[in-house]
């Protein structure tokens, strides 16, 4: 369960985030819409502690996560893959997927087999390096490596971004395959409204930091 309360967030003087709030159940999917420039992606910073919020809260289950230090929010639970792919192009895919984790008490070479149930296509594609990975696939790498660490929350910031039409619909099958899980509650931001129809249990819409609409995807 994520919940945020009224949240604000500020770059210098400048008011990003206006008492944002929202919600996502457990297990459930959520995508947050919007035009270009209107807070999206530095919400999901803020949720991560990566942006100051002078108020607001941002619950994880029943503890409010904005009383961590940003470096414990990953290892409460969080998993963020940010915009753009966050790639090393030089590195394998296998060092890719593990980056970092070690310090995480993370075992070298002991990769969860849902993730390799998950991302088939990766599974042949250990040894190469990150940077010949196409988008779509590079863009799997990056969900794939928020998800070793079993997050409990999932952010995407806009995940199908760059990528051709014909391979968002892989991207969407991976979401719909980590929801059937249902232990990865997910918070998308996306603009792409048939994929967000797609994979969404329902929906927000910011405007100039605001959440001015929402509701359910069923329907629509
Ligand atoms: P997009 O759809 O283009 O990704 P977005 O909704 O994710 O847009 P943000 O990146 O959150 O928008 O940016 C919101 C506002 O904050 C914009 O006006 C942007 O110019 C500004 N902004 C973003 N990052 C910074 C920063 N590091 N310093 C100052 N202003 C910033
Ligand atoms: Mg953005």
């Amino acid at each position: 369960m994520l919940k945020v309360d009224n949240l604000c967030a500020y770059y210098g003087e400048s008011i990003i985030l206006k008492d944002v709030s929202l919600s996502v159940e457990p297990g459930k999917v959520a995508c947050l819409l919007g035009r270009n420039g209107v807070g999206k992606s530095t919400f999901l910073k803020s949720v991560m502690g990566l942006v100051k919020t002078p108020k607001g809260s941002v619950y994880l289950d029943n503890d409010d996560i904005t009383k961590l230090p940003t470096y414990n929010r990953a290892r409460k639970g969080i998993g963020y893959v940010p915009q753009g792919r966050d790639i090393f192009p030089q590195l394998t895919v296998y060092e890719n997927l593990v980056l970092g984790l070690e310090r995480n008490g993370y075992k070298k070479g002991v990769l969860t087999k849902e993730v390799f149930e998950l991302f088939p296509v990766l599974n042949t594609m250990m040894k190469r390096k990150g940077g010949d990975l196409s988008g779509g696939q590079q863009q799997q790498l990056a969900i794939a490596r928020a998800l070793v660490s079993e997050p409990k929350i999932l952010l995407l910031d806009e995940p199908t971004e760059g990528i051709q039409p014909s391979i968002i619909q892989d991207i969407g099958r991976v979401i719909k395959k980590i929801k059937e899980r249902g232990n990865v509650t997910m918070l998308i931001v996306e603009q792409y409204l048939e994929f967000v129809m797609d994979v969404a249990d329902y929906f927000y819409v910011m405007d100039k930091g605001s959440i001015v609409l929402d509701g359910k995807t069923e329907g629509i």
